[in-house]
């Protein structure tokens, strides 16, 4: 892996946005006497390909006649998070249709809220495994971390992207559907949700961030034109810039990607079909993502010409590395050092291919 610059710990100090804040209604506190409840769930199956249907399904019993809050949990590194909602049936059965869009293997469970007159109970909790239903080349030991200390996204967050089509080759229509197909792959292997903030003028990896910009754009230029090197042997550039001081699930102090995004040599672009074009991205989003390069040849993350020979789909390296800075592995926090502002470095900028 090279890196671009070394020069880190700039001293910018810069106010964060606000922080998603949660306001959370605190539940009743418990009366004297409240009822039992009791519940169970089972699962119908225990390993599944994406977009199969699974369901976690079971009864509530309190001897009452209510229909009873039901949610539906899933154990990630951070702790138990909430991915569904129901209410239990008058005969106290409930079912739940469990998100299959990504890979994962945790457990799941149901939560019966408490009312004012019953308590309420948590399931036992059933593993799920949802894997690919093609099989993935090679080791799932092939990855590395681009950062020193797992540097990632917030994976709990939903992130922004945009695509500056104004130079963009071979075509607007050829990069959007390529780096459409790619976010829907990095999303299906990390759990993070991403939404497509359109079209921006604003370019990537430049320092010239903009309170509106998405969180990670894609966008051209030339060797000339940038101070990141474009040269002969370079097509892309992927990585983040901005990083600030989190914790990771286990309270580890990690920087927390800010900005992010590919840079294409439009000449380079030029020259590529739609599927070269998407593998270049599938590798340039790893970077994007925090993984780093590897030196087998049977990943995405390869830096050799060898990925153009890979088909359109993530391998076993590089599928275990985005588990590893996705959703599974746990949310992170934000450090605030004063009130709210927080340090901030410019992490180096990676990526070589041609
Ligand atoms: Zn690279």
């Amino acid at each position: 892996m090279r890196r671009l610059s070394r020069t880190p710990v700039l001293a910018a100090v810069a106010m964060l946005g606000t922080s998603a804040l949660t306001v959370s209604l605190l539940a009743a506190p418990a009366e004297a006497g409240p009822r039992k409840t009791r519940v169970s769930a089972s699962l119908s199956a225990t390993a599944t390909n994406p977009g199969e249907v699974v369901t976690l399904s079971g009864w509530v019993k309190d001897k009452g006649k209510q229909k009873r809050k039901v949610v539906l949990e899933q154990k990630i590194a951070s702790g138990w998070r909430t991915i569904g909602k129901t209410r239990s049936a008058k005969d106290g059965g409930y079912g739940f249709t469990v998100p299959t869009t990504w890979f994962y293997s945790t457990k799941l469970r149901a939560r019966v809220k408490p009312t004012r007159k019953h308590r309420g109970k948590v399931s036992r909790a059933h593993k799920l495994s949802v894997v690919p239903a093609y099989t993935p080349l090679g080791s799932p030991d092939s990855w590395e971390t681009l950062g020193e200390s797992r540097d990632r996204w917030n994976p709990c967050r939903t992130l922004t992207y945009g695509i500056n089509t104004s130079r963009a080759t071979p075509d607007a229509g050829t990069v959007s559907t390529g780096i459409h197909n790619t976010i829907a792959l990095v999303s299906q292997a990390t759990g993070v949700r991403f939404k497509f903030a359109g079209e921006t003028s604003s370019n990537p990896l430049d320092r010239k961030w903009k309170r509106k910009d998405p969180d990670i754009i894609f966008g051209w230029t030339t060797d000339a034109e940038t101070k990141l090197d474009l040269g002969p042997t370079t097509a892309a550039r992927g990585g983040y810039d901005r990083t600030r001081r989190a914790r990771d699930a286990r309270g580890k102090l990690i920087w927390e990607a800010m900005d992010g995004g590919v840079i294409y040599d439009l000449t380079d672009t030029a020259t590529m079909n739609a599927t070269e074009f998407q593998q270049l991205t599938l590798h340039e989003m790893g970077h994007v993502m925090g993984l780093g390069h590897v030196s087998v040849a049977d990943q995405y993350m390869t830096p050799g010409v060898e990925l153009y020979s890979l088909p359109l789909v993530y391998q076993a390296g590089d599928l275990n590395g985005f588990s590893k800075v996705g959703l599974q592995a746990g949310c992170t926090k934000v450090v605030r050092f004063h009130r709210k502002t927080s340090l901030e470095r410019v992490a180096p900028v990676a990526t070589t291919l041609d």
